[in-house]
């Protein structure tokens, strides 16, 4: 079936719905079977991860190849493996849930994603049934760990100019080149490897350690997140049986990139997980810690950073749950059992492409600012390698840079949603902009309408004056990008607030709360952005006029955050951690 005949919310549509007005899946409704999944998960990542924090860190790799294993004994290596192949084809909301809990290791939830994510997920969506049936299992069990290997020296962004080369010489491939920056290559069984056939095909290839002709380079010596392993693989005359070809000859583009969406869905709701850890650290230690006679959380300024940290949890985490809600309907639409099974499900994930590029930019700057916050409300102790912060700050900073720079995922935002807008079939730019303001009574959603607004009228604006040439200003285009991901953000934060108020849910005030600081904030930094970009077309009295138009529509009333602020962190000090909590 066709997305487009069905009642899915299209990706990018967002924009052009009522305020508020479509469905999210929030992690206050998760399933039974989910949250016991997540709470194994979380015993697991507690009991058996974090005590052995340094020990993964310096790098112990044979530690980190046992604690897979033992990760593929609980079920959490096969979640999004078809029950065929010895998995447990869970719905995506599930993998969330675990994901935000592994993610309280960097080092060891990079070697994990890798391994679950794009290592394995190739073999999932692309591979044949022999493929399939060879693969699986192990990778399920983690008798066997994956990765993937696209980048090159001379090819990191521009992902598909691979120089690698595959040629047939009797019933054979053979492969030459060099991967650069390949996670997990240091105790990989298997590895998903793209070379061109013949100089020009982009494809796939499954490559084992034991085939002849591959090998790893020494480990890079890294800023953060040292206890994963990233190693170039060195093909040189590697020679694997015919059948290893992956998806068919020319699928590599297909496969590298529908995959990476896979990895930056993911990478959202990871970088949830490494707030809630630096939020915790941080709240004891400003609870602990004196100054003035006072310990450090009752001072304002304190108190800010932790609202903020609490703020970006809630919101990367709303966020991360309505676009993977949208991908769990679509996927439900499709079928392991029909022979196009894999590529089916594999268009649904394109579908939300831009959600999974605006999950995977705001969470991993989210995780950053609340890494930066911690190492800030430490003071020198932040500073020092003794304390937490330190490494969170380092570990995280990778974030912004694999599963595509936050450039290159930025620039892919503006680019899908412009191109989504094309066509007799696409979303409705210039009749969005134009159509009368349907403002809601509830404050927050007309924050977010009026947010839309704005954002619309500037964007078709940028469209009708330059058309596709705008992304040629890539400066314009992040700006269309930021609109976009601060507008999704802060509507998916006030609907999942306003979803726990109608539930009379334990804290909805404090969401409530946090959902109030993020509009307001994201107000503030929408209405720059729109009249930078209103810069970027115009000039002169056409400018004038522009930003006159922006400024004449109506504006939500100032709030004052600092009251908002201190609730909550009021509630985060009773706590003594970030209490909104799914499992
Ligand atoms: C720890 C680590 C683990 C990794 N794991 C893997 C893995 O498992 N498998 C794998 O295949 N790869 C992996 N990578 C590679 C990673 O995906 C690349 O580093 C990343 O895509 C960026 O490529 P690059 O390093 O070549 O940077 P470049 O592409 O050289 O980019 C440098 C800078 O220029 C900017 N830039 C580049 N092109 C443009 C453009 N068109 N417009 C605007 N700005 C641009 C970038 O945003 C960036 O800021 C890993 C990298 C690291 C550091």
């Amino acid at each position: 079936m066709a997305l487009e005949d069905t009642q899915l919310v299209r990706g990018g549509s967002f924009m052009f719905h009522s305020a508020g007005s479509l469905p999210q899946a929030t992690p206050e409704e998760s399933s039974e079977e989910a949250l016991a999944i997540a709470e194994a998960a979380r015993d697991f990542v507690t009991g058996e991860i974090l005590p052995r924090d340094e020990e993964i860190d310096h790098l112990d790799l044979e530690l980190t190849r046992n604690l897979l294993a033992k990760a593929g004994d609980l079920g959490i290596l096969g979640m999004e493996i078809p029950e065929a192949y010895g998995g447990l084809d869970l719905d995506k909301k599930t993998a969330l849930l675990v994901l935000e809990e592994m993610a309280k290791q960097a080092s060891f939830s990079t070697s994990y994603t890798a391994h679950t994510s794009i290592g394995t997920m190739p073999i999932v969506y692309f591979g044949n049934a022999e493929q399939k049936a060879k693969y699986l299992p192990k990778l399920a069990t983690g008798e066997w760990c994956a990765a993937y290997a696209l980048t090159e020296a001379g090819s990191g962004s521009d992902a598909l100019g691979a120089k690698a080369t595959a040629v047939l010489v009797d019933g054979h491939w053979v492969l030459n080149g060099t991967k650069a920056w390949i996670t997990n290559a240091g105790f990989a069984d298997v590895f998903v490897i793209f070379a061109k056939i013949n100089g020009s095909h982009l494809s796939a290839f499954i490559v084992e350690k034991t085939d002849p002709g591959i090998s790893t380079g020494a480990e890079e010596k890294k800023m953060g997140i040292k206890g994963s392993s990233t190693r170039t693989v060195i093909l040189e005359n590697c020679r694997i049986p015919e059948d290893r070809l992956l998806g068919g000859k020319g699928k590599g583009a297909r496969i590298a990139l529908g995959i990476l969406n896979v990895g930056r869905f993911k990478l959202g709701a990871s970088s949830v997980g490494g707030g809630k850890r630096v939020l915790d650290y941080t709240l004891k230690y400003t609870a602990e810690r004196t100054q003035f006679g006072k310990p450090l959380n009752a001072f304002g300024l304190i108190q800010q950073k932790l609202a903020n940290m609490a703020v970006r949890i809630f919101v990367g985490e709303s966020m991360s749950f309505r676009t993977i809600g949208y991908l769990d309907e679509a996927l439900a639409l499709t079928s392991w059992e029909s022979e196009t099974g894999g590529a089916d499900k594999m268009k649904a994930i394109d579908e939300y492409a831009m959600e999974a590029s605006m999950s995977k930019v705001w969470g991993s700057e989210a995780l950053f600012a609340t890494a930066d916050d911690a190492v800030q409300s430490f003071g020198g102790a932040g500073f020092s390698a003794e304390y937490p912060p330190e490494k969170i700050y380092r570990d995280c900073r990778i974030n912004r840079i694999f599963e595509g720079t936050n450039e290159i995922n930025r620039l892919l935002i503006a680019q899908t949603f412009l191109k989504r807008c094309g066509g007799v079939d696409g979303l409705p730019l210039a009749a969005g902009a134009a159509a009368p303001l349907d403002l809601p009574q509830d404050d927050l959603l007309r924050t977010v309408a009026l947010s839309k607004a704005r954002a619309l009228k500037v964007i078709a604006k940028a469209q009708a004056e330059h058309g596709p040439k705008i992304l040629d200003n890539q400066e314009a285009a992040a700006r269309i990008a930021n609109l976009l991901l601060e507008i999704y953000a802060m509507e998916s934060a006030v609907v999942r607030a306003g979803k726990m108020a109608q539930a009379g849910h334990r804290w909805a005030p404090l969401a409530a709360d946090l959902a109030a600081v993020y509009a307001q904030e994201a107000w503030n930094r929408i209405q720059g952005e729109a009249r930078m970009l209103a810069a970027e077309l115009a000039s002169g009295p056409a400018l004038d006029t522009l930003v006159a138009e922006l400024l004449a529509m109506q504006a939500p009333a100032p709030m004052a955050l600092s009251s908002l602020r201190q609730r909550i962190a009021a509630a985060l000090v009773d706590q003594g951690r970030y209490p909104i909590s799914a499992v």
